[in-house]
């Protein structure tokens, strides 16, 4: 009892940070431990190797009932690549461990596996492994991806400087309404199995959360643009959560501004017709697998009006704290909402 007191006020993070207190590294080839989107693992003088694992548990990160398994197989591919884009470097190879009960027929691994292929060979990644079990408590999917990177072009969550700009792709909060609109649905069906779903209009929120994709694209655009951010993480808990964790590896303070958030234009029409504010969903929702990073002042000219990079606030001296700025201008401290926010 008082064990499980302690891990909920722990929370992930801090669980994460105590564990880590426990281990130091011996290999001079570790360059980054625990602690960032990806791992860092030195293999020649110029040049390393980034690895991350995503787990995917049923009932927890997925409810099959509205998942179907190509898209649960793709979207697990995706997460992981996702923190090897974060990394600024390139994925190249997965490996796939899952979990399932013997009750499950061939198709439906057949399913889940078709998904994982079509994510291989949308961002040219090679399945070289994993492991199979039974699982008696349902389908949990663990994949592992390994990528590469010059070392002086690897970004970590720890470089953002005092006025560096505040950088994200994309939109954000849509996965997070495409979840609500699913959930919602859900609980008709199970009240009356009769009532069709009512899906219309809400495509794009509901692709958003079922189909996720990496910004590997974005990656290809900053080498192109010849912009290194100074700082990147990828957004998988929910804007506030993460720029806090750039914040703190960084040691830095920031302004987020709530006009500047993007948002889409459906995004918004669902948060309202849940009652919920459009930011919120953008700051605590999580899941849109977009990138959030932080790059010099004189890189401003570079992204200017690129269609898929929105500055969205402003690095700031630690001492100032980390706000966000309303629509009145008033600014709100920053507060990540921890782990399985989505039952609060
Ligand atoms: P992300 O959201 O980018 O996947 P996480 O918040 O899951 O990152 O993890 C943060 C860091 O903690 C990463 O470096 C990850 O490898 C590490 N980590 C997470 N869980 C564990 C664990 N159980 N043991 C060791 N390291 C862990
Ligand atoms: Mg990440």
């Amino acid at each position: 009892m008082s064990e499980n007191k302690d891990l909920e006020q722990l929370g992930e993070f801090g669980l994460i940070d105590h564990l880590k207190s426990k281990f130091s590294t011996v290999q001079p080839t570790t360059i980054q431990g625990i602690g960032d989107d990806c791992a860092v693992i030195e293999i020649s003088d110029t040049e390393a190797m980034v690895v991350t694992t995503d787990m995917l548990v049923e009932g927890v990160h997925f409810n099959l009932m509205y998942t179907p398994l190509k898209h649960l197989g793709y979207k697990a591919v995706v997460v992981n690549l996702s923190d090897v884009c974060a990394m600024n470097a390139k994925p190249e190879q997965i490996t796939v461990s899952i979990a399932f009960s013997s009750k499950y027929p061939l198709e439906a691994i057949e399913e889940l596996y078709a998904g994982i292929k079509a994510a291989c060979e949308h961002y040219g990644v090679d399945l070289v492994g994993g492991d199979t079990s039974t699982s008696y408590t349902g389908l949990t999917i663990s994949i592992t991806a390994i990528g590469r990177a010059k070392k002086n072009k690897i970004v970590y969550r720890s470089g953002a400087k005092d006025f560096d700009l505040v950088v994200v792709t994309g939109d954000l909060g849509a996965a997070y309404m495409g979840l609500q609109v699913l959930e919602r649905e859900k609980e008709v069906f199970k009240s009356n199995p009769s009532i069709q779903p009512e899906l219309d209009g809400y495509d794009y929120v509901i692709q958003r959360q079922l189909k996720p994709e990496a910004r590997k694209d974005v990656v290809q655009f900053l080498q192109e643009l010849d912009v290194t951010p100074t700082s990147m993480i990828d957004i998988s808990d929910g804007l506030a959560s993460e720029i806090l964790h750039i914040c703190k590896s960084s040691k830095v303070g920031c302004h987020i501004y709530d006009e500047k958030i993007p948002i889409d234009g459906s995004t918004s029409l669902a948060a309202i017709e849940f009652n919920l504010d459009p930011a919120t969903c953008a700051l605590n929702g999580g899941e849109d697998y977009e990138l959030l990073f932080t790059v010099k002042q004189a890189d401003y000219e570079k992204i200017k009006g690129n269609p898929h990079m929105t500055v969205i606030g402003h690095i700031t001296d630690e001492r100032d704290g980390c706000y966000f700025i309303d629509k009145n201008g008033s600014a709100i401290t920053l507060k990540a909402q921890g782990w399985n926010h989505f039952n609060a």
